[in-house]
């Protein structure tokens, strides 16, 4: 075919036009599977995050004592328990928080007792204060720091009670004691399993519930470690990755 002028033009707008059509029609086929593959993309991710629980933790930390209640002294340090107790239970809400999904909740937050200054047995006033703060928090775990003391003077250690009746709790115990024997492992060179308690703060309420007595006041080389603050630190990362660990196995 012979083209001449504005035939071969018309011949070019025409096939031109057509490619662009037939362009334009690919780019829409395209277009649209690419818009139906986003959007199942899309949504098949939107169900997958709807899928993944994100949980929020709640944790009661329990600094033992407390106000006229100093707990136990140290042997040579003449530190109250109840200022120790604290002291760690405050580097374990700093260390709790920074995981971003756990949120702790301090019993006391200073060096008073939780008893009302009139109660007549403030010792059993401070700890019902306790068991209300646990109830209305309604935790998934409770962590209540104290230290030891012991005649024989030579008993040292972190060491984690549980309530035996509490199967979760004694999961978290075990949990805790798990890290905590790195400690004892490091400074005393063994080791301990976490032991059946008869404490009230354990048996108070159904959380899974544990004491830690951190270490022994009554002996030399104890007391000095719990009056130590990168010893504390030492303690609140090892109870954490302890409740960590436990939520994880939950
Ligand atoms: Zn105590």
């Amino acid at each position: 075919m012979i083209l001449t002028g504005c035939r071969i033009l018309n011949f070019y707008r025409r096939k031109h036009s057509f490619n662009f059509l037939l362009i334009k029609r690919r780019t829409a086929v395209f277009a649209l599977a690419l818009l139906l593959v986003t959007s199942a993309l899309v949504t098949s991710t939107t169900l997958c995050l709807l899928s993944i629980p994100k949980k929020v933790y709640t944790v009661v930390i329990d600094a033992g004592h407390g106000g006229i209640d100093g707990g136990g002294i140290g042997i040579r340090s003449n530190t109250t328990e109840a200022e120790i107790n604290l002291s760690i239970a405050l580097k374990l809400k700093v260390y709790l928080e920074a995981l971003g999904n756990i949120n702790p909740i301090l019993t006391r937050t200073n060096a008073d007792g939780l008893y009302e200054t009139d109660a007549t047995n403030k010792k059993t006033s401070d700890l019902k204060a306790r068991k209300a703060i646990i109830t209305t928090a309604s935790p998934d775990a409770v962590i209540s720091i104290h230290c030891n003391q012991f005649p024989n003077r030579t008993r040292r250690g972190a060491l984690t009670f549980y309530n035996s009746n509490s199967d979760m709790g004694i999961n978290l115990a075990q949990s805790v004691q798990t890290f905590l024997n790195k400690l004892n492992q490091i400074h005393l060179e063994t080791t301990y399993l976490a032991a059946g308690g008869d404490y009230y703060i354990l048996n108070c309420t159904n959380y899974p519930s544990v004491l830690v007595e951190c270490g022994f006041l009554s002996n030399v080389q104890d007391d000095k470690l719990l009056n130590d603050a990168s010893y504390q630190t030492e303690l609140a990362k090892a109870i954490t990755l302890g409740v960590t660990s436990f939520f994880n196995s939950t």
